[in-house]
């Protein structure tokens, strides 16, 4: 069977080659655990080490990388600061409309323990008011968590001047980077960072935090008190290293991937001429093109076009049957949010693909609107 051409890199990416042969030695023949004191246990520990220094190359210096099983959970780690917040009297907690449910969701379940959650607007172009945030923010805030890039539409957040603000009151500030890391510049100044390794061409089953030295957390996992006690259980040493081996070549590749994907998005943009980008056009991702064709009936269009993986919207909210909380933000009708797809380019896709796509999408959708 032929496989569909995959533009949905804001889902999942492939394994890089190179870090699917850096994983097989520590799946096959390296399988001592890295919390055992004895030689084998060494050796993986000390390879865990250096896919830590991997990750902790693209992030801010004086800070630790503790691995988790996903971005989700490093997000839900990250939350757990704020306990201490409350201590101090802060009790709540600031997100952009747009996160991602990780984040959203994380936040309401704090509302369950006295928290309150307050959501902060974008505009049309899905990029969040800072007025809109001065006026939430004070001496009660605990946290506020904006993502760098934005999954669904592809816009980059002002995350240092979201970091600054927060300091400013005294909260702290958590920063899902997922859709980012290894391709755009995250600002030092925030306090922490969710990062996934399925998103950089890595292994799916593993995500990280990084904190800024000094910052407590307190246990999620109790257990064995691995990573630093506050996530106990045995790492993987293979997801490690694919993990480490993907941030190492998305750092050596960037200059050569972003050269190629904008190319990509700029011959895509050329192709669908005639369609709308939802979001910004200036402050985006270039490999994530969310698309409009007013009239169109996404989920036919998507059963006409099955040579094409792509997405009418979030993939992480596909299924549920609400629209995209994402471009409901950005003020489109429910209609508009329907006749919406997600394009997402990467690494690996070919000029050529983008190509095909655009003739299979195309024709469909004319043949739609007759
Ligand atoms: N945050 C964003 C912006 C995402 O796009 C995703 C995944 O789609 C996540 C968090 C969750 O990542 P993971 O799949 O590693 O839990």
């Amino acid at each position: 069977m032929k496989s569909p051409i995959y533009l949905d890199n804001q889902a999942t990416t492939p394994l890089a080659p190179e870090v699917f042969d850096a994983m097989v030695p520590w799946l096959k023949d390296h399988f001592g655990n890295p919390h055992s004191a004895h030689k084998l246990g060494r050796q993986t520990a000390a390879i865990i080490d250096v896919a830590r220094e991997q990750l902790a190359v693209l992030l801010p210096e004086q800070g630790n990388v503790i691995f988790t099983g996903s971005a989700t959970e490093a997000i839900n780690l990250g939350f757990g600061a704020i306990y201490q917040q409350l201590k101090r009297g802060r009790n709540e907690i600031i997100v952009l409309e747009t996160e991602h449910a990780a984040v959203r969701d994380t936040a309401k379940s704090y509302a369950k323990i006295g928290f309150e959650v307050a959501f902060v607007p974008v505009d049309s172009n899905g990029i969040v008011s800072l007025e809109a945030l001065k006026s939430l923010a004070s001496s009660k805030t605990a946290l506020i968590a904006a993502m760098l890039v934005n999954n669904e539409i592809g816009v980059i957040q002002p995350v240092e001047a979201i970091a600054e603000l927060a300091h400013l009151h005294g909260a702290l500030m958590l920063c899902d980077a997922v859709q980012g890391y290894g391709r755009v510049a995250i600002p030092d100044n925030v306090d922490m960072i969710a990062i996934s390794g399925h998103k950089i061409y890595g292994p799916k089953g593993i995500g990280a935090l990084w904190t800024r030295a000094g910052l407590e957390l307190p246990t999620l996992i109790h257990g064995g008190g691995q990573e630093k006690g506050v996530r106990s259980g045995t790492l993987s040493p293979a997801l490690c290293v694919g993990f480490g081996k993907a941030a190492e070549l998305c750092n050596s590749n960037l200059t050569k991937d972003m050269a190629h994907i904008e190319k990509l998005s700029d011959y895509a943009r050329e192709l669908f001429g005639d369609w709308l980008v939802n979001g910004a056009i200036d402050r985006r991702y270039p490999g994530n093109l969310n698309l409009r064709k007013n009239g169109l009936d996404v989920g036919r269009l998507m059963s006409d076009v099955r040579d094409v993986a792509f997405s009418a919207g979030s993939a992480c909210a596909s299924g549920s049957g609400r629209p995209s909380h994402v471009l409901t933000a950005l003020r489109l009708e429910p209609a508009e949010v329907r006749s919406s797809i997600r394009l997402g380019f990467g690494r690996y896709t070919t000029m050529d693909e983008i190509e095909q796509a655009a003739n299979m999408i195309n024709s469909a959708a004319k043949a739609q609107l007759l």
